[in-house]
């Protein structure tokens, strides 16, 4: 995929609250994106509002184990994953296409916790859960435990399209993707000195643990999970949503998270909203997160930015972390987390891209 320049796209680093983007109820739509202002323009394009935002996973990014080098790295990742999707969007193409695109490319990161980059179950293997969904028709994918799919997110999208069923996993998923010529990759690709180190200390903290041992481990949850998303909104009003995840480091084999499970970690529709979530994945299938901000919208009549803010509030209340991005039919934009930080990014109302780690 064709990579814009950073040079062209103004790359704007912001500080910015949780949440601040959207707009309130009752703002009229953003913008259209004008020719003059937008970089990414395409001459002699009618184009509609279209939006972006993606995330790499929310929780305690400690400022003081990041180094500037690798702060540049995970930067970089997103900004390659924006620009895959922004990319698509600017030409007219559909939000699935973008969403997949975006996710595509940050599952290739070995940075995020995704694809490459998935951490390992407590039997020192990885397994990996995706979901997809069409906020046009309501159709979703959503693939789970999967131990060869290089980008899972692309079998997700061939569930929805083409199996008939919504949610398939393990082997009979990774068959179905070899009878469409999806890529399968042997577990070693999924290698990562890092993560198979955060298990090893992960295991050591547990054995230190239930044998009354006094020794600290200083465990982030950069090594304990993380997960990689998508929202769009296309030139034709049509939103989508898009999830992947290695799931939680040294979960038991066979442990599925909120990120495959349609109205927990990921959901849209075009009435509404569409959301990819991240954070302590149990906590978000139970609060039905993703679901539950469409349906605030939807009965109570609630802005994305209160109703994304009062589903979080739910998983704070069971006791649970994390985050969300969303875009509603109008283009409001929110990505809130109640964590230290959330890797996430966007494309502004005039195409210029916003990175951000920290609060
Ligand atoms: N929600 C993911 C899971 O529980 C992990 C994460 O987003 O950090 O599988």
């Amino acid at each position: 995929m064709k990579r814009v320049s950073i040079t062209n796209c103004f790359f704007a680093i912001v500080l910015f609250n949780a949440g601040a983007l959207a707009a309130a109820p009752g703002q009229s739509p953003p913008a259209r994106v004008s020719s003059e202002r937008n970089p990414h323009h395409l001459a002699n394009m009618e184009t509609q509002t279209v939006r972006l935002a993606i995330h790499g996973g929310a929780g305690t990014i400690e400022r003081s184990k990041m180094t500037p080098e690798r702060e540049r790295e995970y930067r970089a990742g997103l900004e390659r994953a924006l620009t895959a999707g922004y990319e698509i969007l600017k030409r007219g193409g559909s939000s699935l296409d973008a969403t997949e695109a975006a996710v595509r490319v940050l599952e290739d990161d070995p940075n995020f916790n995704a694809g490459k980059g998935s951490v390992f179950t407590s039997a020192g293997t990885n397994e990996m859960d995706a979901a997809i969904m069409d906020g046009k028709t309501l159709a979703a994918g959503a693939v789970a435990s999967l131990k060869h799919i290089k980008n899972p997110i692309s079998l997700a999208r061939l569930v929805m399209e083409k199996s008939g069923h919504v949610m398939m996993d393990s082997e009979g998923a990774e068959l179905f993707a070899k009878e469409n010529g999806i890529e399968l990759v042997d577990q070693k690709y999924f290698f990562t000195q890092e993560r198979w180190d955060a298990l090893q200390k992960i295991k050591a903290a547990e054995k230190s643990r239930t044998s009354g041992g006094g020794k600290k481990f200083l465990i982030t949850d950069q090594d304990r999970h993380g997960t990689v998303g998508a929202v769009a909104l296309d030139q034709n009003g049509n939103l989508a949503a898009a999830t992947s995840t290695g799931g939680t480091t040294n979960k038991r084999p066979g442990r599925v998270g909120d990120s495959p499970v349609i109205g927990a970690g990921t959901y849209a529709n075009n009435a509404t909203c569409a959301v990819s979530a991240t954070g302590d994945g149990e906590y978000f299938i139970r609060a039905t997160v993703a679901r539950d901000v469409s349906a605030l919208m939807e009965y109570r009549g609630m802005s994305l930015k209160e109703a994304a803010r009062a589903a979080l509030d739910k998983v704070a209340k069971l006791g649970g972390t994390g985050g969300l991005i969303a875009i509603d039919h109008e283009g409001n934009m929110t990505l809130p987390f109640n964590t230290a930080g959330m890797y996430r990014g966007y494309a502004d109302p005039n195409g210029n891209f916003v990175v951000e780690i920290y609060k």
